[in-house]
């Protein structure tokens, strides 16, 4: 029998399993790999909000759990996954600079906003008159590396199943599941998305929220920084570069824009002075919430099937720290963060 089964193989599903192993528990996923968000996802990791410059909920306790989670799975699979680079907030005009320094003083900033305006990045390929702020604590997980890091090394014990998980086929008991030719203690469902179709937890609210991106190539550009304007640039590999990223509450399907590629060229090209090409354009949905917090825990009286979801556009942050919060509260009894339990929503039917 395994310890648990995981459904879904996307950065939430990926951050489950790693919480699972690391702590020497046996895991079976399962996953169809369809329209994943995860892998559209750049992967930035940031504690701040930068349209407000307000802190990321619980900024520093996701931090401090996020950073060692990432370094234990690197030396378990031997890649480096995570990429520490400094994110710099290109500044619009005088208001925006007095307010990045008058906030970097505020003691729950401090940490994360260097307080200091910088000019001169020494690139003149980026307009940027007002200059930027630098964010600490910043940079990016190889999400794509990471899923199929991990698929890879569960299909290395037969632990990893393609398909799609069938909900009317788990049979719950009071103290293991069976699906399929499947036992296991627990089963967590980490569907993204896709959660509208679980008939356990369809009552949650999921919003989702289309995003879509470009990747581009740029000949000779060097960044060692993650430049945050009205869209994001990033160095991905070679000459690519990522631009990121759009919002949009109403469409949910997974087809490319021509109203986002406007939109995220004409952006782009406020600040980059040099020609680009691009070479791809991605769309996902990510998995949002009303109230922007999680869906963790269960709804299930022998406490057998949970639903770990709601990741919003933070997963690679939030995950390790919502993984460390169900598994204490599985393997001792710790209580969640009341702000994540799902029960704060009760089914209505
Ligand atoms: C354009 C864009 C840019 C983003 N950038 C960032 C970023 O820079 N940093 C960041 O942290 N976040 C970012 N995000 C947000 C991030 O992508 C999401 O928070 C995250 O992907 C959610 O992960 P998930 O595992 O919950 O869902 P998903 O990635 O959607 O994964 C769901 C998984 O469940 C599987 N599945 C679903 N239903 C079933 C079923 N019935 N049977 C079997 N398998 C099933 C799917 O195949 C998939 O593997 C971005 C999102 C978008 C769209």
């Amino acid at each position: 029998m395994k310890d648990v089964i995981i459904v879904g193989s996307g950065i939430a599903g990926c951050a489950l399993a790693w919480k699972w192993l690391l702590q020497g528990k046996s895991v079976a996923m399962i996953s169809n790999q369809y329209n994943a968000s995860s892998s559209v996802a750049a992967g930035v990791y940031n504690p701040t909000v930068l349209k407000r410059f307000t802190p990321v909920w619980k900024a520093q306790e996701q931090l401090d759990i996020m950073l060692p989670f990432y370094k234990s799975i690197e030396r378990r699979l031997g890649f480096t996954l995570l990429h520490d680079l400094p994110i710099l907030r290109r500044l619009h005009d005088d208001n925006e600079v007095k307010t990045w320094k008058r906030k970097a003083l505020r003691e729950d900033l401090s940490a994360f906003m260097h307080p200091e305006v910088f000019n001169d990045l020494g690139e003149d390929a980026i307009f940027a008159p007002y200059g930027f702020g630098k964010v600490n604590h910043t940079g990016w997980c190889d999400t794509v590396l990471y899923m199929e890091a991990t698929i890879d090394y569960l299909k290395s014990s037969d632990a990893f199943v393609q398909e799609t998980f069938d909900h009317e086929s788990l049979e719950v008991f009071a103290d293991h599941v069976v699906y399929k030719d499947m036992k296991a203690k627990h089963v967590i469902f980490a569907e993204g998305f896709a959660m509208r179709d679980n008939p356990y937890y369809h009552h949650l609210p999921l919003q989702g929220n289309k995003g879509e991106l470009l990747i581009v190539r740029i000949a000779d550009l060097r960044l060692d920084y993650i430049i945050k304007s009205s869209v994001f640039l990033m160095h991905y590999k070679d000459d690519l570069f990522w631009v990121g990223a759009t919002y949009d509450r109403d469409d949910m399907t997974n087809e490319p824009t021509s109203n986002a590629l406007d939109y995220l060229t004409s952006r782009l090209e406020t600040f980059l002075k040099v020609s680009y090409e691009i070479v791809e354009h991605k769309v996902g949905i990510r998995p949002t919430t009303q109230d922007r917090r999680p869906f963790v825990g269960t709804t299930c009286k022998h406490k057998r099937h949970y639903i770990f979801n709601g990741m919003g556009s933070r997963a690679v942050l939030l995950a390790p720290w919502a993984a460390t919060q169900l598994y204490e509260n599985i393997y001792n009894d710790v209580p969640l963060d009341s702000e994540i339990d799902c029960n704060r929503y009760k089914a209505t039917s």
